[in-house]
């Protein structure tokens, strides 16, 4: 397709950071191939707005992927961070913002009794699966097609097919040792879930699941009907019937959706809980927690090993405690209320160009399906129309609005999206309906 405008200066930098950097990307979605076109370097953000290497100016709603709930360089924020930064970047011991930081955690999520700072999500949950294994001295994992809980190996085995499959390496580099202890099940399927439990007695350490899946876009856990439980209520049921580890991946939801994340949603309680994103306020800090009996086998009080350089570092501990003591109830209502309003602008904009679409959403993050059909699970999600998305993606852009650059992801608002930047969103709106409207693959 053609794209509406050029952005020169990204695309020299884009062309220089090809020559440097593999793709020239320094995480794959940025490179926008699933959308084609130049990614835009940005060079600066000021609440719900970034603007690029040429100068110009985008409503935001991808929020670093999640992190930036409160916009960008929120001023409290970034004072936290400056006077954190004035008294040293590191020491390699144990420092006080840390100890706020978990304390904040424990505060806010009631299942988690004891949390442990690392640097990243993929941290966290390679972190949570190794200790499921080493509390358990069972060697298999369960995870779900679709969802996405970083680049761990084992975890990396996502198995497209949506069938119940043994783990094959979905990316070379993982080997079958690596990936042939994880059993991928279809999303929302609790009879899959049931059946390998039974094809694998004794063996299976745990079951991990994002706490509301964003990253095949946002598909939510079905609730519970006709007398069955809700899926994440019959996961923890069939974990504790078979001795099983029931972890719940809150790295997008956590102090996201809502104070305590999706665990304050739904209020299922799972075994243990992994955070990242909101909690680092734009800075790297992941954490995973939950019972104090199975974090006791941790290092250096049992014999499970873990450890980070950086784990807990004083700006990034600092950037997170303040950005969490702003996220107070008046915090969520309004992101979850933007929320609403943007979906419903969304919404009726493509249904007047008469695009089959469906917005599915998990508190407030939300995405906007190219599909007649409800979306449940990754398979459901992969049967959307990507060549609508993408004729909508680049109409936006050259509003002035920045989506995801994928039709698998959510969207993410913040407290700072007010009324002008919804404004611009409703006036772009139109437009990228159209193009949607008419793209042909
Ligand atoms: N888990 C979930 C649910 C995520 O969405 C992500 C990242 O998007 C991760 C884990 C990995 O986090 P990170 O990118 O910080 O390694």
């Amino acid at each position: 397709m053609s794209f509406p405008y050029e952005a020169p200066v990204s695309q020299s930098l884009f062309e220089r950071a090809s020559a440097v950097t593999p793709g020239g990307v320094n995480s794959p979605v940025r490179a926008f191939r699933a959308v084609g076109g130049t990614p835009r370097f940005m060079v600066s953000g000021t609440g719900p707005y970034l603007t690029d290497a040429d100068g110009r100016e985008y409503v935001d709603l991808v929020c670093s992927w999640g992190p930036m709930i409160l916009g960008h360089a929120h001023p409290e924020v970034i004072a936290a961070v400056q006077e954190a930064v004035a008294r040293g970047t590191s020491f390699g011991t144990p420092g006080a913002g840390e100890v706020e930081l978990a304390e904040e955690i424990v505060a806010r999520v009631e299942p988690v009794e004891q949390v442990r700072l690392v640097s990243s999500g993929t941290e966290a949950t390679m972190s949570a699966i190794r200790l499921a294994r080493g509390f358990t001295g069972r060697p298999k994992v369960i995870k779900f097609a679709g969802c996405y809980h970083g680049h761990v190996d084992a975890l990396l085995a996502a198995a497209g097919s949506g069938v119940a499959t043994f783990g094959l390496p979905d990316t070379p580099g993982v080997t079958g040792a690596q990936a042939g202890d994880t059993i991928v099940l279809p999303y929302n399927d609790l009879e899959a879930v049931r059946a390998a439990f039974a094809a694998h007695p004794g063996e299976i350490a745990c079951v991990i699941t994002e706490a509301s899946p964003g990253n095949m876009g946002v598909v939510p856990p079905l609730p519970a009907a006709d007398g069955r439980p809700s899926f994440n209520q019959g996961l923890k049921d069939l974990c504790a019937e078979n001795g099983a580890l029931f972890i719940s991946d809150e790295v997008m939801t956590g102090f996201r959706v809502s104070k305590s994340g999706w665990y304050g949603i739904d209020g299922v309680r799972p075994d243990l809980m992994t955070f990242g994103k909101v909690m680092g306020g734009g800075f790297p800090a992941a954490a995973f927690g939950g019972r104090a009996d199975v974090m006791a086998h941790l290092a250096p009080v049992g014999p499970v090993y873990q450890a980070g350089t950086l784990s807990g570092n004083p700006i990034a501990t600092a950037a997170g405690v303040a950005q969490l003591r702003l996220l107070d109830d008046a915090a969520y209502e309004k992101v979850d209320a933007v929320s609403a309003e943007i979906r419903g602008l969304v919404a009726e904009a493509l249904t007047k160009e008469g695009v089959a679409h469906r917005v599915q959403a998990a508190g407030n993050m939300f995405t906007v399906f190219f599909t007649g059909t409800d979306v449940t699970n990754y398979d459901q999600a992969k049967a959307q129309e990507t060549f609508r998305f993408t004729a909508f993606f680049h109409s936006m852009l050259a509003q002035g609005v920045y989506l995801p650059p994928s039709a698998f992801e959510s969207w993410f608002v913040s407290t700072a999206h007010d009324t002008r930047a919804v404004e611009r969103i409703a006036a772009a709106l139109p437009a990228a309906a159209r193009a949607a409207a008419e793209a042909t693959e």
